[in-house]
């Protein structure tokens, strides 16, 4: 054993997909308040002697409560086990971030982002020990997890540090004919902030949320996923220091713990994950009225016209579809190609995927997948495919090696009957359709319940943003795909059933906020026109003045418009 604080005994219980060791005896909440960040057990433990694929460690466990179990998806082995928390541990952690609220939301923006700013150094800091850790729980390739993860999260703490001020700023508004008051808006905090994160990119999906609502002025409970809980470990001991001990507090587990999060009085709920849990996420919140931002699911689609540079529309394709293994909320899931551009487009594919470098050393194109019955989903969705027609061109097969490997899949002859172009399907598959023309194509992408981004590759300026402006999705990226969640000035988020707020931006700032409008005094009056006893002319006196106010042409104004 690397490290641990619990003890260690031995248990006869079962382990279940996720990797949750089902343990009967009770919970011991009494730990979590003496936890420093709310690892009520302690660190996770790390195997230095990992047990085969699918198997619990030899009748190992963390002591003092339910645990659940992480994998390395590169290999299939048990990889750490951690704290399957209580809703009372999550009501603690609650409790504690409540406690903290108030001295860090009368912090001037200026102070807090000193202190942001000094935790993106910590993470600069433990740059490479970060990125171990992302990959060993995720299968990512290093360059992966440092652009993807680490260094998406330093561009979003650089730029609210750098322009979260002024968004936040009180902003005064036109008082109408009420000239003579001030009207004015204020952003508050909103308290405390429930983060509930994906394991495709637990680092950014869980830092991004945390950090905004932090910069806004909010304290943090955080509820990494169930698969990928030592990341959210790693970015809660970024937060730990002297002054701000209890700013995040991370509790681990699984459902259940993330709905004790919801149901935990916190005053807004971020949630990351897919559609089905999301649903239930805004159910529970319904019973409390609490707030919810859901960022989900997405089938994006790739739109490619016949005047398009067919070779980096490939290239741009085969990275969008494949890169982190599929498992983006991104992805191109979908592409759609003009006839005439077509045969060309899918024979470079098949040299591009060809070429991808798929292995566990770190540094190649693409690792393994991240989550074991997620694999099961591709090759149901490939099945699905193949029976209704469609005919697969490279992949379609799991790799015979432990752990969860799925090689890069090219697939033609598809159509709307099949799940592969419908439901999210998370994996390194592309599915190719021809299209006779931009309209057909633009009515099969929307042709979605889903609306995260979307993509269109055109040589045309003017069409590509009409293409642009016709997709209904949240987000649209021109002869590029996926990289606009890269640009922190762009608010991020879905539309139809990919979620609801968005992420990055003013707007994503706004969402960790509570707006407050303030109407005050900018001309003292003796009395105002309307209070009682209402002057008796009160009525000819709104009528004129609303003509004069709002009448578009001076006959209006004067109130003689119809008359000779
Ligand atoms: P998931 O919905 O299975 O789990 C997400 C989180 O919700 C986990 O932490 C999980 O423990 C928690 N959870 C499960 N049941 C819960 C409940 N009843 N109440 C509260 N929390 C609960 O999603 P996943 O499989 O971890 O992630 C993949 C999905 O996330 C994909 O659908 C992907 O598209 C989506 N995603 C969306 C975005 C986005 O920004 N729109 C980004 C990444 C991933």
């Amino acid at each position: 054993m690397a490290s641990t604080t619990g003890q260690v005994r031995s248990t006869d219980d079962e382990t279940s997909a996720t990797g949750t060791v089902h343990d009967s005896s009770s919970r011991d909440t009494s730990a979590s308040d003496s936890s420093p960040n709310g690892v009520s057990h302690g660190e996770p433990l790390l195997l230095d002697d990992p047990a085969p694929e699918g198997a619990a460690p030899e009748g190992l466990e963390v002591s003092g409560g339910p645990t659940i179990q992480t994998y390395d998806p590169r290999t299939g082995q048990v990889l750490a086990i951690v704290p399957d928390q209580s809703a009372d541990e999550v009501r603690a952690a609650v409790a504690r971030a409540r406690a903290a609220a108030s001295p860090w939301a009368a912090l001037t923006y200026k102070e807090r982002a000193r202190h942001l700013l000094a935790v993106r150094d910590r993470l600069l800091d433990s740059a490479e020990e970060l990125v171990e850790v992302i990959c060993a729980e995720t299968g990512k390739q290093r360059a992966e997890a440092v652009t993807t993860e680490l260094m998406a999260v330093c561009e979003t703490i650089d730029w609210y540090a750098k322009h979260g001020d002024r968004i936040l700023r009180p902003q005064h508004v036109g008082s109408g004919t009420m000239a003579h008051k001030s009207a004015w808006k204020r952003y508050e905090p909103l308290g405390v902030v429930g983060v509930i994160s994906p394991w495709n990119y637990p680092f950014t999906l869980s830092m991004t949320p945390v950090v905004t609502a932090l910069f806004a002025g909010n304290t943090v409970v955080l509820k990494p996923s169930e698969v990928t809980p030592t990341v959210g470990l790693a970015i809660g001991r970024l937060f730990v220091d002297d002054t701000w001990g209890d700013l995040v507090q991370v509790v681990t587990g699984g459902g259940a713990t993330g709905e004790a999060l919801v149901r935990s009085g916190v005053d807004k709920v971020c949630f990351t994950g897919s559609v089905r849990t999301g649903k239930r996420v805004m159910a529970a919140a319904a019973d409390t009225l609490t707030p919810v931002l859901l960022e989900l699911g997405g089938k994006d689609p790739l739109i490619v016209c016949d005047d398009a540079d067919v070779a980096t529309a490939v290239k741009g394709a085969v990275w969008g579809s494949m890169q982190n293994s599929g498992q983006t909320c991104m992805s191109v899931e979908r592409a759609y190609v003009h006839a005439d551009v077509y045969d060309r487009f899918v024979s470079l594919v098949l040299a591009e995927v060809a070429a991808i470098r798929q292995d566990d050393s770190g540094s190649g194109d693409i690792g393994s997948m991240t989550f074991g019955p997620q694999v099961d989903i591709v090759e149901a969705h490939l099945a699905d495919a193949v029976a209704k027609g469609a005919t697969v061109l490279a992949g379609g097969v799991r790799a015979e090696r432990p752990g969860w490997w799925f090689p890069p899949t090219v697939v033609v002859d598809v159509d709307h009957t099949m799940d592969l172009m419908t439901e999210e399907t998370f994996g390194p598959v592309l599915p190719i359709m021809k299209v006779d023309s931009v309209d057909e194509a633009v009515r099969l992408a929307n042709d979605s319940p889903y609306g995260l981004n979307s993509s269109v590759w055109t040589e045309d300026p003017d069409l590509g943003e009409q293409v642009a402006n016709r997709l209904q999705a949240g987000n649209v990226c021109i002869n590029d795909c996926i990289v606009s969640y890269a640009v922190t000035g762009l608010p991020f988020g879905g539309v139809k059933s990919s979620g609801m707020g968005r992420v990055h931006g003013a707007e994503g700032l706004r969402e960790m906020s509570n707006v407050k409008s303030v109407l005050g005094r900018r001309v003292k009056v003796p009395r105002e026109l309307w209070w009682f006893p209402v002057p008796k002319h009160l009525d000819r006196i709104a009528i004129a003045t609303m003509r004069a106010r709002f009448g578009t042409g001076i006959r209006t104004k004067l109130g003689r418009a119809g008359r000779p």
